[in-house]
């Protein structure tokens, strides 16, 4: 922190994505510095502005236009400041927070001792600091003591956390510092677009590129990181698990296949030649679309580079074989000596803030603090022990997140949300909003009114960012820490000090701090011996450093910030070869939906879009949906840029403007995932799970596109605003930028599952 002519800038983190760029916030009060050109925090008097902060290592100040307007949703009237109660009207109204907290403690535990404590659900968010993911999965197995809670990181990257668990025994996004991809020889980066989805990592690539490394893309369609690509594979959406085993099958056909590294450090390699040794180039080809020549490129530049990446992200990942895909993809690093070596190897371009951090420390379904199963006696035993609390009193493995969802209104009758907005993320989004208005009892925690806590019974309000300290774990493995640079505003409580309230309400007095501090020390010793050990990390090493890279198992200990050198993680130090086979997607096209839909981000959007469609020069760049399409498609179809389409599929109808662009096969269409309302992609995209990780297929499903009268023809399906008719919010709770058009749902209090 340092002061400076009545103002002071912290040093903190980006809120948004996984890459949690180092920013600088300066505040002042008004008559000290501030000005009516600075956003006013909430609060009182206190201006606020996101500043460079060059000396963080990731981002080097660098922002994309996300991180640079992030204060703005930290502003009164963009932001919850109260809680919100739903009256016997429907409406929801402003409340005080012992009424809320204690209507939420009496509807969970009503729910609980009607239909079980299983039927009370936990659905977190990847966004979430470490401490709070850590305090909600105990919250949930110590005080509500469910099976059934996970979090939309599952719809993130559960599928690499899986593959690269299988492989390498340790799921870490990337076991290297993303500096490492600027001194390597050649990437191949399959379904990311780090362009438009964290541009200041995008340096790493073009320094590579610049050092003589060479650049591969694997995706749909050309954006603007394959653009920048020495070579550009564009395979038909679903197929990158053959497009992967005929680049294996060329690189043993070549002679490339590191005999001595697959001798000495892996074992499966006679099943994965065999698997790809069927997916002959010409085969593959008819699959993909991608020419054999242009595989034949890939191989040779990646075969012949002293050191190589692959680097997946959502496109291979969100599919319902998404663990055999990214399996796939890592045979054929370990088949070229490619991993387990400095500057080589593979890795997941994680996606949320907390993504990583999320899912290590016990908000996932099956898993413990510091990344051990649930299932194991001993990692249960030695959580119990930090817990205070006897090892069989601890639930099992719970629901998968869209499983838990869709089972909402039926085995789940209450469910608890924090941070997340799955009313717009998760796939078939009409249905999943359908189950959520079944519910009994809905409490959402969040910072902002989202189409999840606009259905919710109860809305608390959580403190933000810049509000509250606390740690998160970027894609790199790098343990950072967030420090708050603005107090609480009134009105306003940390989720830290929501959770000691409730778990107190709820008849569990002790083990619920509210300092975040306290809290991560209790992780650190919860996942001690774990996977992920973070026992030697402290918030003071984190500020020394800069973060700190887990397994750290000692406050001497350096921290990890390269694995797999020596020996991999799996018992016997050997990587485990995939050795997948092909098999098409849940869904493809046919007579009646003959496209292929895939779906994505934008630069100026993220996620689900509830906080960066509340901040209007994100808006100006990136004001709604739209359907990009190919030229050749839109005149087969009579449609010109700008005209509104539909995109039907067998579970709804999305209607956006088209966007026509020669970057698309013509045989696809593309929709970014940020909105509501009837251009909400989600609505369409399809619930397919992959047996392992339980991802859905949001990248891949059968659609029909029609043109449309105008925006809004009848059919389409709507937010959950339009679902309800809209209604009524009593109070200020700032629904008015959202995208919900100022409606707020009224909700009929009454039976349970009428419909509601
Ligand atoms: S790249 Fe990600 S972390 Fe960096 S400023 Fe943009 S959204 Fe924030």
């Amino acid at each position: 922190m340092t002061t400076h002519a009545g103002t002071t800038t912290t040093d903190t983190h980006c809120p948004y994505c996984s890459l949690q760029c180092g920013m600088g916030l300066r505040t002042a009060a008004p008559e000290s510095g501030g000005s009516g050109e600075w956003p006013a925090s909430a609060a009182p008097d206190v201006f606020v502005e996101v500043v460079e902060r060059p000396g963080f290592p990731v981002n080097r100040g660098a922002l994309c236009g996300k991180g640079q307007s992030a204060a703005e949703v930290l502003r009164r009237g963009v932001r919850l400041t109260a809680p919100l109660v739903r009256d016997g009207d429907g409406v929801l109204r402003e409340a005080e927070w012992d009424d809320a907290s204690d209507r939420v403690a009496a509807g969970l535990a009503a729910v609980g001792r009607a239909h079980g404590r299983d039927a009370v659900g936990v659905f977190g968010g990847g966004g979430l600091t470490n401490e709070k993911a850590y305090l909600l999965g105990k919250f949930a197995r110590v005080v509500l003591r469910t099976a059934n809670i996970d979090y939309n990181g599952r719809f993130c990257m559960s599928s690499a956390a899986a593959a690269g668990k299988a492989a390498f025994g340790i799921d870490r996004g990337l076991p290297f510092p993303l500096e490492d991809i600027a001194r390597t020889g050649c990437v191949i980066l399959v379904g990311a677009n780090p362009a438009d989805t964290m541009p200041p990592a995008l340096r790493y690539f073009t320094d590579m590129r610049a050092a003589g490394g060479r650049l591969v893309v694997v995706d749909p369609r050309r954006t603007r990181t394959a653009a920048e690509a020495d070579l550009h594979l564009q395979p038909v959406p679903g197929t990158d698990l053959a497009l992967a085993l005929g680049l294996l099958h060329l690189l043993i056909a070549e002679g490339h296949v590191d005999e001595e590294f697959v001798a000495a450090r892996t074992v499966g390699f006679d099943a994965a030649r065999a698997a790809a040794m069927a997916h002959w180039p010409e085969r593959v080809e008819r699959i993909t679309g991608v020419p054999v020549q242009a595989m034949r490129d890939a191989v040779a530049m990646f075969a012949s580079a002293p050191a190589a990446m692959v680097l997946t992200a959502r496109g291979p990942e969100q599919q319902s074989k998404g663990v055999d895909t990214v399996g796939a993809w890592i045979d054929l690093c370990l088949a070229a000596g490619k991993a387990g070596r400095p500057l080589s190897g593979y890795g997941c371009l994680t996606g949320q803030g907390n993504g990583q951090g999320g899912r290590e420390h016990g908000q996932k379904a099956d898993q413990l603090p510091g990344y051990r199963m649930i299932t194991d006696p001993a990692a249960r035993a030695h959580v119990a022990g930090v817990w205070g609390v006897d090892p069989d009193s601890l639930p099992g493995p719970g629901r998968s997140a869209y499983e838990l969802l869709d089972s909402c209104g039926e085995e789940i009758r209450a469910l608890f949300v924090m941070g997340s907005n799955p009313v717009v993320s998760a796939p078939n989004a009409a249905h999943v909003t359908a189950r959520l208005a079944a519910l009994d009892f809905l409490v959402v925690t969040d910072v902002v009114l989202s189409e999840t806590a606009a259905l919710a019974d109860v809305v608390l309000p959580g403190a933000q960012w810049a509000e509250e300290s606390g740690t998160t774990t970027n894609l790199e493995g790098r343990v950072i820490l967030r420090r708050a640079a603005l107090p609480v505003p009134d009105g306003v409580r940390t989720d830290l000090v929501t959770l000691n309230a409730l778990a107190r309400r709820l008849g569990v007095e002790r083990g619920f701090a509210t300092d975040a501090e306290e809290v991560f020390d209790e992780l650190r010793r919860a996942s001690a011996g774990g996977a992920a050990d973070y026992a030697g990390i402290t918030y003071d090493r984190i500020r020394a450093e800069d973060g700190v890279f887990w397994p750290c198992p000692e406050v001497g200990h350096p921290g990890t910030p390269r694995l797999f050198l020596d020996r991999f993680g799996t018992p016997d130090g050997r990587a485990r070869f995939a050795a997948p086979t092909h098999r098409a997607s849940a869904e493809e096209p046919d007579t009646e939906y003959p496209l292929y839909l895939t779906t994505g981000r934008v630069l100026s959007q993220y996620q689900s879009g509830a906080q960066t469609r509340r901040v209007p020069a994100l808006n100006r760049a990136a004001p709604g949906p739209f359907v990009e399409l190919h030229p050749d498609l839109a005149e087969r179809m009579g449609v010109g840029e700008g005209d509104p389409v539909s995109v039907t599929s067998r579970r709804g109808r999305a209607v956006a403007p088209a966007r026509l662009s020669r970057e698309i096969r013509p045989d696809t269409v593309f929709m970014p995932f940020h909105w509501a309302g009837e251009g909400r992609a989600n609505t369409v995209t399809n619930a397919a799970l992959d047996p392992v990780s339980g991802m859905p297929e949001f990248k891949v499903c059968a659609v029909r596109l029609d043109p449309v009268g105008k925006v809004g023809e009848a059919g389409s399906t709507g937010s959950a605003a339009g679902e309800r008719g809209g209604a009524a919010l009593s109070g200020s709770a700032g629904a008015s930028s959202d995208g919900l058009g100022g409606a707020v749902l009224a909700r009929a209090s009454g039976a349970p599952g009428g419909g509601r």
